[in-house]
């Protein structure tokens, strides 16, 4: 056997072997060796034997030894791969084991999309990195917004992402507590009810000055504060924390504690009208849970101080605050302002149009939950707010669903092609070509469909491999094409083309989402359709089953009808 031969095989054996932990098989290495190498396919069982002696050596040396020498003597077949592996969360400040409490606590107003997987899976690894508790708390303050399909929305999509809570709670369950602690820092001076109007309270936060309100003396306060259940209409009072109106942190000007909101809340109904605001209440609820270490996202981080006073005015225990980078892709934002209007004008088909960044949508759109784990760890705890582009999603998903995919011919923009002497009847093909996920038997006469892309390129007297088939050759190009069978033989200089027999193609429309928004505007050309057909063998798979459509990309079916997209 030839030096050049002993030479690929090694290389091939090391490549091999040092993408699956220093382990390489025969298998694997004759079959990339007979891909790559199509004069060697006739001599499959000459070089046999010197296969497994190579990869008996190669799999005696060690991964790094392995690693080494692909890198000095064959440098082309390194493979660099993006960087995503699993990089783990840093250890945190003060963390004892079993003794760490977290929470994730999103507002039931709205579908739960990838911002809120981050955070929930950081404080679900946390609790779980030191034998914790993570409690889902859902923040349910401000009735104008919330309502009770949210609440359900997001315990669905925590259960897709495989996010396990030990606890789950409400704020508005400890509002009498809350009620408690808000006449607490009335009744001690570091809150005062304002019954100034909104504009006059943001000109003097911004020219640093305060009302009158703020000298009230304490039986004015108490007044005004039972006033708000009864007497005034929301807007003519709330609760200021009494902090610093000459502040550089412009969150301590005086912030509003309580509000009035006579809303029907999805669970209270109309128990309540004086509600806590957001700061107060986190303060308070991170406290009495016993959160040890709480995240937020960046844009909270002025917020800390008012937090810790808080705590501190009422000698509460005080959690520790961390802060991530909001998650985001380029081109689909999250906020609800804007997500809003795309539903309710019919832009986009509901909350789970694979456009959007729901969780909803990320799953009907083929994104699997362990992807997003892996790919929010691969980010780590990085501060800095960087748009995250779609396909490193992408390329971590690829990876898990390749392994499961079924795979299928389909053609787009099809076109007849009839094999004049086609003999066989009957074929077997794989679904899976490395795995072993059984076969498909499907039925022949020589009327196939073809792609119109594919069609496109061909003239009469080429020869093309009908995949997994036989070679043909064209006899006639017209609106129909007209071909020969002309053998079985791998011939690598054939282009390989996917088929569809005729009698048998099943109808499908695939979506493909683009980028939403292209220069923060509307993308009105943000969904695709292509008309495709495929396999009958696609109407037996389970919905949201994945597909990876021959020579075009994954898909996840949708419908009997319909596919989406997924990625390349
Ligand atoms: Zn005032």
């Amino acid at each position: 056997m030839k030096d050049d031969v002993k030479k690929a095989i090694r290389g091939i054996a090391l490549q091999n072997a040092s993408e699956h932990e220093g382990k390489t098989r025969n298998d694997a290495v004759i079959s990339k060796i007979l891909g790559s190498r199509p004069d060697l396919r006739s001599k499959a069982k000459e070089i046999m034997p010197l296969i497994s002696e190579i990869v008996s050596d190669i799999n005696k040396l060690s991964l790094s030894e392995q690693k080494s020498e692909l890198e000095s003597s064959f440098p082309e077949l390194l493979v660099v791969k993006p960087k995503q592996e699993r990089v783990g969360l840093p250890p945190l400040d003060g963390a004892e084991n079993g003794k760490v409490i977290t929470r994730f606590p999103p507002e039931p107003n709205g579908y739960p999309h990838i911002g809120h997987a981050k955070a929930a899976i950081i404080d679900e690894e946390y609790a779980k990195m030191y034998g914790g508790k993570l409690i889902l708390r859902f923040d349910d303050t401000n009735p104008e917004n919330e309502r009770l399909e949210y609440y359900a929305a997001i315990k669905v999509g925590l259960d897709w992402l495989g996010v396990k809570y030990d606890q789950i709670k409400n704020t508005s369950d400890d509002m009498e507590l809350i009620y408690k602690k808000g006449l607490e820092m009335i009744e001690s001076g570091n809150a005062y009810v304002c019954t100034c109007d909104k504009e006059t309270i943001s000109k003097n936060r911004r020219e640093m000055k305060a009302c009158k309100c703020r000298a009230g003396d304490h039986d004015q306060n108490i007044k005004r504060w039972h006033d708000m259940f009864e007497k005034y209409k929301p807007g003519e009072a709330i609760v200021r924390f009494r902090g610093d109106m000459q502040s550089e942190n412009t969150v301590m000007r005086d912030p509003a504690m309580f509000r009035i909101i006579d809303e029907i809340h999805p669970l209270l109904i109309d128990k309540y009208r004086v509600w806590p605001n957001y700061d107060f209440a986190v303060a308070i609820e991170d406290s009495i849970d016993g959160v040890t270490h709480a995240f937020r996202t960046k844009e909270y981080e002025l917020r800390n101080e008012l937090y810790y006073t808080i705590l501190d005015k009422l000698g509460m225990r005080k959690p520790k605050m961390f802060e991530f980078s909001r998650l985001e892709f380029e081109g689909m934002p999250v906020s609800k302002r804007i997500l809003k209007p795309l539903v309710q004008d019919g832009k986009v088909s509901g909350y789970d149009d694979p456009r959007l960044p729901t969780l909803e949508a990320l799953r009907r759109r083929g994104i699997v939950p362990e992807a997003i784990r892996k790919f929010v760890l691969s980010l780590g705890f990085t501060k800095s707010d960087t748009l995250a582009p779609f396909d490193t999603l992408e390329s971590f998903n690829r990876k898990i669903i390749d392994v499961t995919s079924i795979r299928l011919f389909m053609v787009t923009g099809p076109v007849k092609i009839i094999v004049k002497n086609n003999k066989l009847t009957e074929v077997e093909l794989p679904n899976h070509p490395q795995r072993d996920m059984g076969k498909r038997r499907v039925e022949l006469d020589g009327n196939f469909y073809i792609s119109g892309e594919d069609a496109k390129t061909l003239k009469v007297r080429d020869q093309i491999r009908l995949i997994e088939l036989y070679n043909v050759k064209i006899t006639k190009i017209g609106s129909e094409i007209e071909a020969e069978y002309t053998g079985n033989d791998f011939k690598a200089e054939f282009p390989k083309i996917q088929w569809i027999p005729q009698k048998s193609a099943v109808k499908l429309n695939i979506l493909i989402p683009k980028t939403l928004f292209v220069n923060e505007k509307f993308n009105e050309y943000s969904l695709e359709t292509k008309q495709a057909y495929t396999e009958s063998h696609y109407l037996e798979l389970n919905e949201g089953a994945e597909i990876q459509f021959v020579r075009f990309g994954y898909c996840r079916k949708d419908s009997a009808m319909q596919a989406i997209y997924t990625h390349k």
